[in-house]
């Protein structure tokens, strides 16, 4: 299987191997498969038997055809252990007629866990693959979750060493808390004295300077970057949706070749694409239904055809999905239209802030999308109405799903799974608020009186927080951050 880039037609192909280590393409293009291999139902139906760890490894492998199965496998078991997720990757629960699938079960409890543990692994391998003879050397720039996400999955890998920083005074202590006290040998986390955009510009002018490439090649180093557009992120995304319908055969609550549909929380565009993607391949899916919170741009797109980033920028209880630009929306665009229009579109974005495009162009989208969007209020409530229904707790952006999706269902529709992304506890003051009880000042404090009220169970790494001990504790002013590096 080659890769391609989404903005020029007939451009140079490359090796999965080659893709993961390089991110972006030159073009400034993401990378995309050059066709989709087919799942048929009796493959669908040959995963039923099968792990987690199986199953990614069977549909990795239909992706990433320069891995051996047994580097995937590998890759797999090691990335969704039992020991990592305290059970099944990916479960499911049934509340009232809709499928839940907990994405959080991984060591930081929210869904960039699925790909953050597998990527770096597929990284590492992909050195060897390419010739690499430096090791990559990861740097973020994080407000929070991301952070903590990457280091865990860098922590401890072959040939990678990977630094975090971020900004002293704009994260939770929790979050504060989950860095500082990372393990592994080859991780290290500073704080500066300064907002997240002076984190990020600090990371973006060290990538570009020379004198620090320089730095780092003599020490047989170079930069690589954990972002969300890498296609090593992409694909084990897919997986879960498949793993998902063969669990919901398997529990007799669908029956093989039954449409399911998926509503998504959204953000980035990835998780919802690595659906399309499933789909596109043979997976039995109806429709992708993408919820967005008060920053409904993507709502707007598929509903009207306009994607228009010059609006207001609201901060939400779902702060993971408040973005005005989808880089992932970007590969659909490709899928569906080609390079050459999705590079025209790309362009105008930057340039004028805004595309737009035909009916007949977005009848093709709206075959496969429809596009709600949830308010504060509604998100607060339906946490509330679910826990009070049915006893079942879940975060804010699940929240906004779960209230999306019950908007599509009026309109009739397939079963439909609800992607859930984040542990109650990741979110904890909103949750608590959204129950109609007051908010303690301390996050931790918070954590304890979640679970007073509603008696669900804190996830480990969370509830073992408090005590953890320190490890990282340099503060730097931005201008300094370059002196980090190595
Ligand atoms: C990242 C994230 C999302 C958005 O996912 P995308 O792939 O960016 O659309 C939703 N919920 C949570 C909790 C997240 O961390």
């Amino acid at each position: 299987m080659n890769y391609i880039s989404t903005r020029t037609e007939n451009s140079e192909k490359h090796s999965s191997a080659f893709v993961i280590k390089k991110g972006l393409a030159d073009d400034g293009g993401l990378f995309v498969p050059e066709n989709l291999p087919e799942l048929s139902l009796s493959d669908i139906e040959s995963l039923i038997s099968k792990s987690y760890p199986e199953r990614a490894a069977y549909i990795l492998s239909l992706f990433l055809t320069d891995y051996s199965r047994e580097e995937l496998l590998s890759a797999a078991e090691a990335a969704y252990s039992v020991e990592k997720f305290g059970g099944p990757a990916a479960p499911i629960s049934k509340v009232g007629d809709d499928y839940f699938l907990e994405l959080w079960h991984g060591p930081t409890s929210a869904f960039k866990d699925m790909a953050l543990q597998i990527m770096p692994r597929l990284l590492s391998l992909s050195l060897g693959k390419t010739g690499e003879e430096k090791d990559a050397y990861i740097l973020v720039a994080t407000s929070g979750d991301t952070g903590k996400a990457a280091l865990e999955g860098y922590c401890d890998i072959d040939r990678v060493k990977i630094l975090v920083f971020y900004p002293v005074n704009g994260v939770s202590n929790i979050q504060k808390k989950q860095m500082a006290s990372q393990k592994g040998n080859n991780v290290e986390v500073v704080s500066i004295n300064g907002n997240f955009d002076d984190a990020q510009s600090g990371v973006k002018a060290i990538f570009s300077d020379n004198s620090v490439k320089a730095k780092l090649a003599e020490n047989g180093l170079f930069f690589s970057s954990a972002n969300s557009i890498n296609w090593g992120r992409l694909a084990p995304q897919i997986v879960y949706y498949v793993s998902a319908y063969c669990d919901l055969i398997a529990e007799g609550e669908l029956k093989a070749g039954e449409l399911l549909d998926v509503t998504v929380p959204t953000g980035n565009f990835g998780n919802i694409l690595a659906a399309y993607i499933a789909k596109k391949m043979g997976l039995p899916l109806g429709k992708l239904v993408c919820a967005s919170n008060r920053n409904d741009i993507l709502t707007d797109f598929i509903n009207k055809g306009v994607y228009d980033r010059r609006r207001e920028f609201f901060t939400t209880v779902s702060p993971s999905m408040d973005i005005l630009i989808s880089s992932n929306l970007e590969r659909l665009l490709f899928f569906v239209l080609g390079a050459e229009k999705t590079r025209a579109c790309m362009n105008k974005l930057s340039s004028e802030g805004v595309y737009s495009l035909s009916d007949a162009e977005m009848e093709l989208i709206r075959a496969d999308f429809a596009g709600c969007a949830c308010s504060e209020e509604e998100t607060a409530k339906t946490i509330s109405d679910l826990f009070g229904e049915f006893g079942y707790l879940c975060d804010t952006h699940t929240a906004v799903a779960a209230n999306a999706a019950a908007q599509y269902k009026k309109e009739g529709g397939n079963k439909m799974l609800i992607v859930s992304t984040a542990s109650p506890y990741k979110f904890a003051p909103a949750v608590l608020s959204s129950l109609g009880e007051a908010v303690p000042e301390d996050d931790f404090d918070a954590l304890d009186k979640l679970f007073a009220v509603t008696k669900c169970a804190i996830p480990k790494n969370l509830a073992n927080l408090r005590s953890a001990s320190v490890r990282f504790t340099k503060t730097v002013d931005p201008k300094e951050m370059v002196d980090c590096i190595i």
